[in-house]
């Protein structure tokens, strides 16, 4: 593991210990402050036109040129879906008011250290503007969609869902959990059972 300093006095940190047990942040060998890795948050917006959902190249590292579902890390001050209506609107130009967005899908992916927040939207024409951070955008159906240049294959499952629950037009919420080893979604859409799915 790579030394770590401390962003306040320059020393070197450890991992703190709190009653003899290791904690998974660290503290300043000089100085004493606590530093921690906190999880972004990321908010992401499947948008429908039909049986098509919007898709952004990607301009910038990592994965230029890949695509991805429209989202981005949640800003401070922003509530979830005013940040996926920003992310929304400045990866695509289709601007739609934060009060449209339901929500659609939670997750944490641990080995990447996020938190997701997903919501859904349907749009009536696949009007498109790429700002500055795509360099293009388009409505793919699940035939259409470039399925060999996606930015992030670890969540293809859950855009597959995307495309399952246009097809059936029942939207459940989801819930999943990832980590290195394990990979477990559920139904928590009010009145639902929750049945594990993984
Ligand atoms: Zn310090």
């Amino acid at each position: 593991m790579k030394t770590r300093y401390c962003p306040e006095c320059g020393a070197t940190l450890k991992r703190h210990v709190v009653g003899g047990e290791v904690r998974n942040h660290w503290q300043c060998t000089r100085c004493g402050r606590l530093h921690h890795d906190f999880p972004m948050v990321v908010v992401t917006c499947f948008v429908a036109c039909g049986q098509r959902l919007l898709w952004v190249q990607r301009a910038l590292p990592p994965k230029r040129g890949h695509w991805a579902i429209p989202g981005g890390f949640l800003e401070q001050g922003e509530t979830l879906a005013e940040g996926a209506a920003r992310e929304l609107r400045e990866e695509s130009g289709v601007a739609l008011p934060a009060s449209q967005l339901q929500l659609y899908m939670t997750g944490t992916i641990t080995f990447i250290n996020q938190v997701y927040v997903a919501f859904r939207a349907a749009v009536d024409t696949e009007f498109v503007l790429p700002g500055v951070e795509s360099l293009d955008c388009g409505f793919f159906s699940r035939e259409e969609c470039p399925w060999d240049r996606v930015a992030y294959p670890e969540v293809n499952d859950v855009i597959v869902r995307a495309y399952d629950d246009l097809a059936s037009g029942e939207f459940e919420v989801w819930h999943t959990e990832m980590t290195e080893h394990t990979y477990l979604s559920r139904r928590v859409s009010p009145g639902q059972p929750g049945e594990p799915r993984g």
